[in-house]
């Protein structure tokens, strides 16, 4: 079986298991990148009935914010049930922003409480499918699988990494799932992905056309190679983050987590701009970084 034919299967089978565990139709997470341009247009393939998702991250690109909404457009018009997730924080809607002044410290790679806000609440208790793809990165080879089942108890989550492994272990269980995901595209190679939209004439979101292979945050912590790169193309979304970074300095002195007491040299938005950024990082634990958290 070809990859596209697999990919329509598992995206059946999802399908299936959608209305038996939730009863609702599968929804599909759209970031507008375009891993999920295909995971769309498979779905449309399959004939499957399916819901689509965006998280609004509020630090996406402007040509992202405008890819989603006219492929939402699209959908909607062809009956498609369309909805964006805005981020809540302890109660409240909240920004990137806003919430590295309540964490008072910047989202890093070991404190990525960004994400966790975000984008991880998105499909709570529904049965979604995303894009994710092994060839994106060795982490995810070693720990993502075709399907997979997050109980409210970690120990038994359940990944399942090939199409011969037992599905129906997914929905036998009888606790109340938190969430349960199939990554139907998982097993494509990145070439195979363009090659694929282009032959289908899919548009793709302009930032592939910029010079980006990836479409995310502006600024991502993750990928911290690319700050340069990013803040270049969007230097107002780093106005933003010092504007966030200076106010932070602010709720860090009213709360006592002082410079002097935590050692980092942080007068101003500009110094943990540059911290941040990796301009002169100090080498931190984890430790280290929980306990100037404040956590
Ligand atoms: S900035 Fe990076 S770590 Fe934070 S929400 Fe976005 S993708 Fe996740």
């Amino acid at each position: 079986m070809d990859k596209e034919q697999k990919a329509i299967e598992r995206l059946k089978t999802a399908s299936e298991m959608s209305f038996e565990v939730y009863n609702k139709p599968l929804l599909i997470t759209y970031s507008g990148g375009k891993d999920s341009d295909l995971l769309l247009l498979l779905a449309d393939r399959s004939g499957i009935p399916y819901e689509v998702n965006h998280s609004h991250t509020t630090v996406d690109a402007p040509q992202t914010v405008y890819h989603v909404r006219e492929k939402f457009k699209q959908l909607e018009d062809k009956g498609i049930n369309c909805f964006i997730d805005y981020p809540y924080y302890k109660g409240k809607r909240t920004n990137m922003y806003d919430l590295i002044v309540q964490k008072k410290f910047p989202p890093t790679r070991l404190i990525r409480y960004c994400c966790e806000v975000l984008k991880e609440h998105s499909g709570d208790g529904r049965f979604i499918c995303t894009g994710v793809r092994w060839a994106e990165s060795r982490r995810r080879k070693d720990t993502r699988g075709i399907y997979e089942d997050f109980s409210p108890n970690r120990i038994n989550n359940v990944i399942l990494t090939n199409d011969n492994d037992d599905t129906r272990r997914l929905t036998e269980s009888c606790f109340k799932r938190k969430k349960m995901v199939c990554n139907p595209i998982i097993d494509w190679e990145t070439s195979e992905v363009y090659d694929y939209l282009e032959e289908s004439h899919i548009k793709l979101n302009p930032l592939y056309s910029m010079g980006f292979s990836r479409v995310g945050c502006v600024g991502c912590p993750m990928v911290q190679r690319y700050h340069y790169r990013d803040f270049s193309f969007f230097p107002k979304y780093r106005d933003l983050y010092v504007k966030a970074f200076d106010k932070m300095l602010v709720a860090r002195r009213e709360a006592g987590l002082t410079e002097s007491k935590f050692s980092l040299p942080w007068e101003s938005g500009e110094d943990v701009m540059r911290w941040w950024i990796g301009y002169d990082h100090a080498q931190l634990t984890f430790d280290d970084l929980t306990e100037k958290a404040g956590y």
